[in-house]
């Protein structure tokens, strides 16, 4: 049976959810095995000067009989069955070495990646144990990491989320709160959570310019991360006309289709990389 079978099963009484998880998570390590999960790369750019500045991870899954699944399909469904710490620490330590490579051929100590990262798994301190080990083996500065905090899931114990975001502040690495505005992800979290960056969700830039209560939030947004003394990125950012209204507005850095799209991380290497102005 193959994960995504699984998947379509949620609801099978026959298999106890222990098995089902264990069914899983040996599925997921035939896939990596089999190189099935790789992740994109998509660029995040300055809006002072246009250069690149950092880039997004996106995990993805081609599997070999349905073809590419879309993370909004299977990051749910892991999250809901608490098997996305596996997800992230794989991503993490995928990251974290591609990064290590890159800094032996020269890439910029201010060029930073960032990874997405379930609440979930931030209550976890064997996580963070990962990321101490693979930022020594790869000899990767903590700066040069950015997590992305998503949060889907209700949290189970936030005192742990908090000393281990509080551990990775200290330690050096970008916390961002993702999908800024929607969900969870609100403002009591601000005066909770460590956080270096908002990022304002897609949904709310894809109304502007004209909608008038998408464009007073992102005004109220940028202007409240800056008295904060936080960076602000806008994703999801397609059209001229967002860009001139987030440029206008004092928004720090963008990333969305208008630049670029996600793309493997050997054409990034080709695309930004191998071109030393950019990075
Ligand atoms: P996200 O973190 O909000 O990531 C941005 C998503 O928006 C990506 O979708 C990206 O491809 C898409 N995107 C970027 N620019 C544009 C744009 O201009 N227009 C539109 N329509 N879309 C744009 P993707 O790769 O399908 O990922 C979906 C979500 O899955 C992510 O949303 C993130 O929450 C989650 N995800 C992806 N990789 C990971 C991972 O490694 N770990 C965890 N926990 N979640 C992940
Ligand atoms: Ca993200
Ligand atoms: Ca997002």
């Amino acid at each position: 049976m193959c994960i995504f079978e699984i998947f379509k099963q949620e609801r099978s009484f026959f298999l106890s959810k222990s098995i089902k998880n264990a069914i899983l998570s040996r599925e997921w390590k035939k896939a990596v095995q089999n190189g099935y999960i790789t992740f994109y790369l998509q660029p995040k750019y300055s809006f002072t000067d246009e250069k690149v500045v950092g880039a997004e991870a996106l995990i993805r899954w081609n599997h070999p009989k349905k073809g590419p699944i879309s993370p909004s399909e299977f990051i749910p469904l892991l999250e809901k069955r608490g098997l996305i710490q596996m997800i992230d620490t794989w991503m993490l330590e995928s990251v974290i070495s591609q990064i290590g490579v890159w800094n032996k051929l020269g890439l910029s100590e201010q060029f930073q990646i960032s990874v997405n990262v379930s609440a979930d798994t931030l209550q976890s301190s064997q996580f963070i144990k990962s990321i101490k080990r693979a930022l020594k083996q790869s000899e990767v500065l903590p700066n040069q990491l950015e997590i992305e905090i998503t949060e889907r899931v209700q949290l189970q114990n936030i005192h742990h989320v908090l000393k281990n975001l509080k551990c990775m502040q200290k330690l050096g690495i970008q916390i961002a709160l993702d999908d800024f505005g929607i969900g969870y992800s609100c403002l009591t979290y601000l005066t909770q959570y460590p956080v270096d960056t908002l990022k304002i969700d897609r949904s709310f830039v894809w109304q502007l310019p004209n909608e008038k209560n998408a464009s007073i939030i992102i005004r109220g947004l940028i202007q409240m991360a800056y008295e904060l003394g936080m960076k602000v990125v806008a994703e999801g950012v397609e059209s001229k006309e967002q860009y001139d209204f987030l440029k206008n507005h004092g928004c720090h850095t963008l990333q969305g289709f208008f630049k670029h799209k996600p793309i493997p991380v050997h054409e990034f290497e080709t695309q930004f990389f191998r071109k030393p102005a950019a990075v």
